[in-house]
């Protein structure tokens, strides 16, 4: 019964958030279509008309980047419970992140191994790329991003560092609120609240430091999925940098 309630507890989690997405998507697009009518009017001065489109396609942009921190990864089948290689997984997300990466002049180091986590595959990926996006948007001067795997007090730790513009004190403590972010329209404030709820309903852990001008580091920690040949350091041997 135990199990039942918990997996219960999970399908909320997932519920819940495909219940925000057109939530958050409709605000937008709403806002869109208001502006394209107001377009429509004769007489309208050309700055005004300028500025109509301008915020027009500022919420369009808004609505793709929510789709983007929700459901980068979505297919129309529904989701399972699956083992996940977590190498196999973070280098799906490198290939996807790698031409912002090469923009923001950026350099990726992974050190990965093929430890297995429980979990859905999109929602998986969907965590590890809201997290590794933030620090390839916070080098927009380059820098490195690295990622790491090892397995600390019997768990995978996933661990992703950058040598960015890093968050105060206060911004860390702020981090998976709703609509916190300091990148003005370009942000949406919600990458970060889908990770923390992600990782959540993996039964894993997430631990941040970060230095202003120095950098982040987001640990995250899932327990290890059972499976016949044990997972052991000995892996390290199949480590690879890419
Ligand atoms: P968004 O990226 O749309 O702003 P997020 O929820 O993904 O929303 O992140 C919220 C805020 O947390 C960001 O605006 C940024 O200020 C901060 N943040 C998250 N990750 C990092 C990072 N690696 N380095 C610096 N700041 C970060
Ligand atoms: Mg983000």
């Amino acid at each position: 019964l135990r199990k039942q309630i918990i997996r219960a507890e999970k399908m909320e989690v997932v519920s819940h958030l495909a219940a925000s997405i057109s939530h958050e998507v409709r605000n937008p697009l709403t806002a869109a279509r208001g502006f394209m009518q107001l377009l429509e009017q004769s007489h309208l001065p050309p700055e005004k008309r300028k500025q109509y489109i301008q915020i027009a396609i500022e919420e369009l942009d808004r609505a793709e980047s929510i789709i983007t921190d929700y459901l980068t990864f979505a297919k129309p089948a529904p989701e399972y419970v699956e083992k996940l290689n977590v190498k196999t997984e973070i280098e799906r997300v490198i290939d996807l992140l790698r031409p912002l990466a090469n923009m923001n002049s950026v350099d990726i180091q992974a050190s990965l191994i093929p430890f297995h986590v429980k979990g859905e595959r999109e929602k998986f990926q969907q965590c590890l790329l809201n997290i590794m996006k933030n620090s390839i948007e916070a080098m927009q001067n380059g820098g490195t991003l690295d990622i790491y795997v090892s397995i600390e007090h019997e768990q995978i730790l996933i661990r992703v560092s950058d040598t960015g513009i890093g968050m105060t004190k206060e911004q860390i403590d702020r981090l998976g609120e709703p609509y916190f972010t300091t990148k003005g329209t370009k942000g949406t404030g919600l990458g970060m609240m889908v990770v923390y709820r992600i990782v959540e309903s993996m039964d894993g852990t997430i631990h941040i430091t970060s230095e202003v001008n120095k950098g982040t580091t987001v640990c995250i920690y899932f327990p290890l999925a059972q499976s016949r040949q044990k997972q052991t350091a000995s892996d390290q041997e199949n480590a690879l940098v890419i």
